[in-house]
């Protein structure tokens, strides 16, 4: 599903290139719910924009769905974001002036589908996030917790091969976090989508079963823990 092969990453500072991610590898399956955790300015952020196809990094490559990402020139990669990645936002990036339907429905807008199709849709995933009243509302009328939602059901309206999350719960408090986590976690389950979650909090890492830390750009993996959530790999 997704291969990460000898990952290195450089900024430029200046006249000087300082390396932020060092020779990272690691496999993901299809299915599996996968932790990114390290503290801030360890590098989870680049190593997520990478993987996402935002940035290209200075060495190394990407598989996705068996095709690597990093040689693509920028509309193949366009074309391959629209349809096998999808990402959540810390701060949710919706689109104010557009209802909870329409946010959600926009990427389907770009795939050339119908009206009603598109609708139809966007209503499953709202009653999957658990907001099926709430479609006909702007996004500024809903609170953090349910823009969160709206945002998780956009990621998923054109079923990606995997979904990145850089930080879901960082702008949300400790209750609505266990809610947006338990429908990450029920996403998972109900419909095998891959999702690598990036956070700063160990109580977010709790509920997945893999934990890959970075420590200053190197890459440590916690042995897999069970009770089995989240993946059979
Ligand atoms: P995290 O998400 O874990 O907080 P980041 O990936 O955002 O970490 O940053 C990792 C390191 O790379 C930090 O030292 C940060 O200052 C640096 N960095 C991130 N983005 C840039 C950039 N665009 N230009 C230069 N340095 C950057
Ligand atoms: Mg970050």
């Amino acid at each position: 599903m997704l291969k990460i092969d000898q990952l290195s990453h450089s900024f430029r500072n200046g006249l000087e290139w300082t390396e932020v991610l060092h020779q990272i590898s690691f496999e993901v399956h299809k299915g599996d719910m996968v932790a990114l955790l390290g503290s801030s300015g360890s590098g989870k952020s680049t190593l997520l924009n990478l993987m996402a196809g935002l940035m290209k990094p200075t060495e190394g490559s990407i598989y996705i769905a068996g095709q690597d990402i990093v040689t693509m020139n920028e509309n193949q990669l366009a074309e391959f974001r629209r349809s096998h990645i999808g990402f959540i936002f810390q701060a949710y990036e919706l689109i104010p002036n557009l209802t909870v339907r329409e946010n959600i429905e926009l990427p389907l807008v770009f795939q050339g589908l119908s009206p009603r199709k598109r609708k139809e849709k966007a209503m499953v995933l709202l009653e999957q996030v658990g907001l099926p009243d709430k479609s006909e509302m702007f996004t500024s009328q809903l609170s953090g917790g349910q823009q969160q939602r709206v945002s998780i059901a956009r990621s998923l309206i054109t079923e990606p091969s995997v979904i990145f999350a850089d930080e879901p719960t960082g702008n949300l408090d400790t209750k609505t976090e266990e809610e947006i986590i338990a429908i990450l976690k029920e996403l998972n389950k109900s419909m095998q989508t891959t999702f690598i979650i990036v956070t700063h909090e160990r109580e977010v890492a709790e509920h997945t079963r893999r934990v890959l830390t970075l420590r200053d750009g190197h890459l440590e993996e916690e042995p897999v823990r069970t009770p089995v959530l989240g993946g059979t790999t």
